[in-house]
């Protein structure tokens, strides 16, 4: 059975290229009918923060990717934070030195930057260069006298690693380009080279999906991975797949910097879980050739890790917001009404509690749901119907207002004073009579009383709005903005 992992270091903030890492192991479980462990490296302490891990897994929470071991829900390899498997690891290197694949190094910072200097003058490859694998004990003892303390480091295999990424095909690296590497700091301290593939060899990991950007630690742990094969510590090497890079602008990779690569952006502009992941899954994976929507449920149907692209993905923010907005247009309305709420309220709503109006916000909801983008335009787009007086948008002001909009906007208030104002083309019809009026065509026409009635140029249909705003509203804000 499948067993994948979702392992983030808790340090900053959620971005969306861990998102997509998540999302693909995710949907590969589920597709599989497999197991999703969620597990927490957090050792680098001096990096790792309880809040960016409170952060993570509500993320996670809020996308619904759940886990099926981890923090939460336990499993039977718990522990699932490195912090608190600490035994663990120093258990596991005190194998690895016993039975030869690790040593101590005593090589100081400097010893190690001369000698990679020189290496790279002479042309030759300057990865550590084995000063410390075969010491004598008495060469030991003499550093140990010398009062160094040694890191442990790992003894890479003579020959070369080759491997089959899921991704990306057959690939081989030669011990040249894999030195002997660093498992444990000389203060005691396990690295991310030693406890990553240990978990996952103890987890019981089947694929390890990641991004490219790991691809050249997975000849140590591979070469890690046979070691504890040795030891009886893990069963066999699992199957690596490496997802591309993610690009953002001008072609760099995105970065965590990247103000768009993050995750709490998109959950503040009021993206639906459902269209973030939809984009997201594209990064590197395509539903079908003629199919750029779709549900999440269709999504693991298809997913498979064959089918995932090696070539880089470009991160395009305008297409993430229109696949939102047909999630936001698939809801059905009392769900799109509901999933607005918050931007309904405070903080993001500047209207008082009292003066929100149910009735008001369930007629105008079905308009706006085919027009939203993200849901938090929402605030803008309604606020006429909530605050006592219109915004004043100065901008919009003085786009709309132009000489003769007094003279249209007397002639349209009363035209509007006799319409029907149950119905929008009996609204529609007086102010394209006005218009007729002054010479101007409808979209002119309605420019003024739209900014007389919402403060906007640009707004939810006028009609519709002027409907659910009601008849002594609508007429006393266009009163105001003739005296
Ligand atoms: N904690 C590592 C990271 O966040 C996990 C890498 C991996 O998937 O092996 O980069």
């Amino acid at each position: 059975p499948v067993r994948v992992r979702f392992c983030p270091s808790p340090t900053g903030n959620p971005h969306v290229g861990l998102v997509r890492t998540a999302l693909f192991n995710w949907a590969y479980a589920r597709h599989e009918k497999g197991t999703l462990v969620l597990r927490i490296e957090d050792t680098d302490a001096a990096r790792d923060s309880e809040e960016s891990y409170e952060q993570l897994l509500d993320s996670l929470r809020w996308l619904g990717l759940d886990w099926d071991e981890g923090p939460e829900v336990g499993g039977p390899h718990t522990p699932y934070r490195q912090s608190q498997r600490m035994d663990i690891y120093a258990d596991v290197a005190d194998k690895l030195r016993a039975a030869g694949h690790a040593y101590p190094c005593y090589c100081t910072t400097e010893e190690l930057d001369a000698r990679r200097d020189a290496a790279r003058a002479a042309g030759k490859p300057s990865g550590y260069d084995g000063h410390c694998r075969d010491l004598t004990d008495e060469r030991k003892a003499a550093y140990e006298a010398e009062g160094r303390t040694p890191i442990t480091r790992f003894r890479m295999p003579d020959g070369p690693i080759t491997f089959t990424d899921l991704v990306r095909g057959e690939l081989t690296f030669t011990p040249e380009n894999v030195p002997d590497y660093g498992i444990v700091r000389a203060n005691g301290a396990p690295l991310y080279t030693l406890v990553n593939p240990v978990d996952d060899a103890l987890m019981g990991i089947t694929h390890v999906l990641r991004g490219e950007d790991l691809l050249s630690s997975t000849p140590r742990q591979i070469a890690l991975y046979q070691a504890l094969i040795g030891l009886g510590l893990a069963e066999a090497v699992p199957a690596f797949g490496h997802l591309p890079y993610v690009m953002g602008e001008g072609n760099k990779k995105l970065s965590k910097r990247d103000p768009q690569s993050s995750l709490n952006l998109y959950r503040e502009r009021g993206f639906l879980p459902e269209g973030l992941l939809n984009y997201l899954s594209l990064l590197g994976w395509s539903f079908s050739a003629d199919q750029d929507v779709f549900s999440i449920d269709q999504m693991v149907a298809a997913f498979d890790i064959a089918d995932v692209n090696a070539n880089p993905a470009r991160f395009d923010l305008k297409k993430a917001e229109s696949i939102n907005a047909d999630h936001i247009r698939l809801l059905d309305v009392k769900t799109f009404a509901e999933a607005c709420e918050p931007w309904l309220r405070a903080p993001h709503a500047p209207w008082a509690p009292e003066d929100f109006d149910r009735t008001a916000w369930e007629a105008i909801a079905p308009h706006a749901q085919t027009r939203l983008t993200v849901l938090s335009d929402i605030t803008a787009n309604v606020d006429f119907l909530f605050l006592k007086e219109p915004v004043a948008d100065e901008a919009s002001w003085q786009k709309a207002m132009k000489e003769g909009s007094d003279a249209l906007l007397r002639t349209a208030r009363a035209k509007l004073a006799d319409a029907d104002w149950s119905s929008p083309e009996s609204l529609k019809g007086a102010v394209l009579a006005a218009g007729e009026e002054h010479g101007l065509k409808l979209g002119k026409a309605q420019a003024p009383v739209r900014v007389a009635v919402t403060g906007r140029t640009v707004g939810l249909p006028l009609f519709e709005s002027l409907e659910v705003l009601g008849k002594d509203r609508a007429l006393a804000r266009i009163d105001a903005a003739l005296v």
